[in-house]
Formats: C-alpha cells, structure tokens, sequence
C-alpha cells in the first residue's frame, strides 16, 4: 500500500554517447565486445525464472561474420508456449497487487541499468548479433530502451492522474485495471528498445506477459532479461520463449485467458495474427487487445524551394542507415528535374564515401543485412531491377553473402510512378527515386499518397510555405509520422511518438501514454456518500400542494 501521492522522476531522454577514438566509452565497448566474442553464450528460454531449454540447440552467428558464433538457443514449441502462459498467469495475482509505485521503481532502475552497468554489454550484444555500427546501436539499445522504460512511468501517472468530476455528495474514481488475462508481446529484429519495450510496457501497467523476440535477436534479447532480473521483475511477469512464430501464434490465439497481443513486425504477419485471433473469438474470455506496428514504405517528397544539401543528406541518412533495414527508412523519393542533376552527384558522391564491413571496424557506416532470407528478398528486387526497362541501377547494386550478408547501397532511377519497389516494403538499402517535372508537383502529392499500401513516415523538403501547408493537407492520411525538412527516421520517445496507418498498423503510438491505455481497463467508481432513502422523486408531489401556494 502507498501511503503518499508520489511524484515521479522528471523523465529525460537518455545523451547519447560519441564514441570518438580515445573515449572511455569506446574503449570499455571494445572490451566488452572482445569478451563477448570470446566465449559462446549459451541462451535459454526464461519461464517462470527459471532456465528452460530443449534438444533442439541452434546456434546464432553475427550477420557479418558468419563463420563465427555467438552463442546457442534452444528451440522450443507448442509445450514452451503452454508453460510460460502458465508462469505468467500463475505470476499475475501477486504483481496486479503490488502498488504502481513499486512498478514504476522497476523499470526506472532498469533505466538505470542500461545507462550504467549495463550500456556496454547491450551495446555490444545488438552489435553482434544485429550487425548495428556502434552509432546505431546506441540510439537504439542504449538510448531508446532506457527512454521507454522512463517515459513509460511518466505516462502510466498522467494515465492513473486522469479522474472524472465529481457532484455533491458523490466521489467518483477511476481505476486502471490490468487485463485479465496474459499479453503475448512479439517482436522484430531490428531494434533492441522495441523488443524491450513491448512485453515491458503491458507489465509496467499490471500485466502478466509472455514474450517471443524474433529469433534474429534472441543474443540480445538475454541482455534484456538480464536487465529485467537485476531490476527486480519477479518471476513469471516476463517470460520469454524462443519458438517458431507460427507455433506461438497458435497457442496464444487460442488461449480462453489472451486478452491481448503487443507486435511490432511484417504487415504480412500481423496479418495473419489478426486472422487467427478472429477466427478463435469465441474461445476467448474477453476482447483481446490487438496492437500492432507494422511495415513502411517511407517517402521524401522534394520541393524546388528545398536546398541541395540538406535533401541529400536526409536521403543517404534515412534511406541507408543501418542498412535501410528501419520501418521509417526513406525507400522512394520524388525529385523535381531541376534539381536531379545536383543531388544524383551529391548522393553518389556519398555514397562512394561509404565504407561497409564488421561492426567492429568503427569506421564502417554499413554492416550486413540481418539474415539470408533477407539477402535473397532484397537482392532478388535489386536483381529484377538491372533487368526492368522501367529501372535503371545509378548505384551500388552488388552484393555477396560468402563471409557476411553484404548489399551495397543501392539507387534505383524508375520513370514509373508504380514501379514495383516505389510500392512494396524491401526492408534493405535500396532507394528508388522518381524524378517529376517541377510543375507537376501537385500530381506528385497525389502520387505519394495514392502509390504504396503503407502509411507509416514521410517528408517533405520545401522553404515555401504555402507548398509545406499543401503538403500537409494533402497528405493527412499518408504518415503517421509526418517530417517537415528532416529526413523520416529517428522519431524520439517522448517527442515523436511513433506508429503510422493504413497497412502501417493501429497507431496506437509506442512512445506515449496512447500506447499503455491499451493495457488498462478502466473501471469507474461512483460512490455516493448519503444515499437516498425514499424512491419517490419530487415531481410525484400531489397538485393539491401546489394549489396552497
Ligand atoms: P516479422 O513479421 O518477420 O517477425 C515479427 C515477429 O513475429 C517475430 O518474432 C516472428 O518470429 C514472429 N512471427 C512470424 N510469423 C509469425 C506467425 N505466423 N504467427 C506469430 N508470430 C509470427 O518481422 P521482422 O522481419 O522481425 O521485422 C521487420 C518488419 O517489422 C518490417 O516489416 C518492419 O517495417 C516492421 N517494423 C515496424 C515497426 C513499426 O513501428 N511500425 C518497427 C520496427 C519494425
């Protein structure tokens, strides 16, 4: 029990660190990271607390270095699944009592963790096994994981803070229950703070949670539960399972007690989960939550009042770091013609500055693509291209899986609006730029909304007022996350909250107190301190009243 209205720590978004040669941060990651590779980790599942592992041992190698390995997980399946929704409902009773405050301690002192002790080592862990260059890294598994943990405290008070009115002699309150039931958390590879954040914010709120990471980033994923056990989540609240998709997908779906599931992902996917969720309703106990961020297709629209430079280096920054491989990554530009020539030079010109190889070599702006289904997915787009007559390759286009799973940053020039890679998510370093005649800029707007399923981020580039308000207006529905001259990647916890529409995902925002309301279920309290003891209203009065006065 509280016996105080506590206030929170202010929240901050945790600086981000340099790492310029001689800094004491980059020398401990360099230990750290040596360390890390001097031993194989061995990572299995964590159920209940405690270490579960199966026969069936797979081995994880960097992206960039296939020949060495990391470490091993143990894959489970449909019994995993049906064990860690036991731990979790078994947890749920003990944790939905523990006041919010003791909650909040948790996830601030993991915060703390990450910061601190722990920086290095996640740093390197996503390093290794996501093939980050150290700059991405540290904005993601430094830097934004200790941000949601912050912010997300920060929220659940505004959130517990919004009472009713109440009349006289009435108190009425307002109750964030937790859901009842277990929250399924499923999450992608390609970030560290969102694997983190998703099962940590469902149990910031009072939820139970069973958590899948993708299994590209299960030697990361261990730094997280690390952090979790030494900030003192108790048993049972997270619980996390490495097990196919499809098989977790299944179990959960069709569990009495799935009240909801917390994805970040492929739109295909989530798709999928969608379906299965509908088709097992009347299994369920009550409406599960479905929340779900999903793919992009992220466009920078280029306006002639714009200026060379910072077009250029939005493009080459939001299209190509780390390796395009972003939900937000800028994957079709639109470029008016009398503009093109100055900015082809200036993104080839980048571009041939770029080095790729490992991620530690400090001096690599690219790494490696995630895995090889990724390779083949990307390449074989960058393959059709250098054939399509309406596609012609202005850079990069090479590519070679022997040592790593390398793909160079690559620009495809299309003369058709719908060319196939304006329109589908590629999930790699792949720009497509269409080059629009200067006066045509209104067709182009309705061009950029109308072109690709997705509607996730976007930019426009202009210093004409009245061009960026049109922009705005005309393309309301196309981002969730809308850039005036800044590239479409980058969105900040706490400043940006983050999720786009349309085939992007429900937009329920992680990064703000939208995201954690679908982890409560309010319940209103009306108590009535002199109740009424007679049921008759005065407008029963007798008339014959009314003729005395
Ligand atoms: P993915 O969809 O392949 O996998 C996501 C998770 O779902 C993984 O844990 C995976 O194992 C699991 N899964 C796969 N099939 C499943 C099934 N049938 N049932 C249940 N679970 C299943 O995504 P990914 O390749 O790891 O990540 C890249 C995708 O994520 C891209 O499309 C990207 O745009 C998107 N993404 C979106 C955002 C956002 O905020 N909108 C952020 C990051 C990534």
């Amino acid at each position: 029990m509280s016996r105080g209205m506590y206030e929170v720590p202010r929240a901050y978004n945790e600086p981000v660190l340099n790492y310029e040669p001689g800094s004491p941060e980059r020398i401990k990651l360099k230990r750290v990271i040596q360390d890390m590779k001097s031993r194989a980790l061995d990572i299995p599942m964590i159920i209940g607390g405690k270490e579960v592992r199966t026969d069936d041992k797979r081995s994880i190698h960097p992206p960039h270095e296939l020949k060495h390995t990391l470490g091993h997980y143990y894959m489970g399946g449909e019994e995993q699944v049906r064990l860690a929704i036991d731990a979790a409902l078994e947890a749920r009773a003990a944790w939905q009592e523990i006041p919010w405050d003791q909650r909040a301690s948790i996830f601030l002192k993991a915060a703390d963790l990450i910061s601190g002790p722990f920086r290095a080592k996640i740093n390197a862990a996503t390093m290794l096994s996501q093939s980050k260059n150290i700059h991405q890294s540290e904005i993601d598994a430094a830097c934004e994981l200790a941000d949601f943990f912050r912010f997300n405290v920060e929220f659940m008070v505004k959130i517990y803070r919004d009472q009713p009115i109440s009349s006289k002699g009435v108190w009425n309150r307002t109750e964030q229950r937790p859901l009842e039931g277990f929250v399924y958390a499923l999450t992608p590879f390609n970030f560290t703070s969102i694997a983190g954040n998703l099962p940590s914010a469902p149990a910031l709120m009072g939820n139970v949670v069973v958590w899948k990471p993708s299994n590209t980033q299960i030697y990361s994923a261990r730094v997280i539960m690390e952090i979790f056990k030494e900030a003192g989540l108790p048993d049972g609240v997270i619980n996390m399972i490495t097990v196919p998709g499809p098989v977790g997908g299944k179990v959960m779906s069709r569990h009495p007690d799935f009240v909801g599931v917390h994805f970040t992902g492929s739109t295909e996917v989530f798709k999928k989960i969608w379906k299965a969720i509908g088709e097992n309703v009347m299994l369920h106990n009550t409406y599960p939550k479905i929340v779900g961020e999903t793919g992009g297709k992220d466009f920078v629209v280029v306006h002639n009042t714009s200026k060379v430079q910072q077009v250029v280096t939005a493009l080459t920054r939001g299209a190509f770091e780390y390796q395009g491989q972003k939900c937000s990554a800028a994957s079709r530009a639109y470029i008016p013609e009398s503009m093109w020539p100055e900015i082809k030079e200036g993104i080839l010109r980048d571009l041939n500055s770029f080095k790729m190889g490992t991620v530690e070599d400090f001096s690599n702006f690219i790494n490696a693509v995630i895995d090889e289904a990724a390779f083949d997915k990307i390449t074989s787009y960058i393959k059709n291209a250098s054939k399509d007559e309406d596609a012609e390759i202005i850079a990069g286009g090479n590519f070679d899986k022997t040592e790593g799973y390398f793909i160079e940053p690559t620009i495809i020039l299309t003369t058709n609006p719908n060319y196939v890679t304006m329109q589908e998510e590629i999930f790699g370093p792949v720009l497509t730029i269409y080059v629009y005649e200067d006066e045509s800029f209104d067709e182009t707007l309705e061009l950029v909304d109308k072109t690709s399923p997705y509607a996730l981020t976007g930019a426009i580039f202009a210093n004409d007022r009245f061009v960026i308000s049109k922009a705005m207006k005309k393309l309301t529905n196309a981002a969730g996350n809308f850039y005036i001259n800044d590239k479409p990647t980058g969105a900040v916890v706490g400043q940006q909250p983050f999720g786009g529409a349309r085939a992007s995902g429900t937009n329920d925002k992680s990064g703000s107190y939208l995201n954690l309301l679908r982890w409560v279920s309010p319940r209103s309290i009306k108590e009535n301190f002199v109740p009424p003891e007679d049921y008759r209203y005065p407008f029963l009065g007798d008339d014959k009243d009314e003729e005395k006065i």
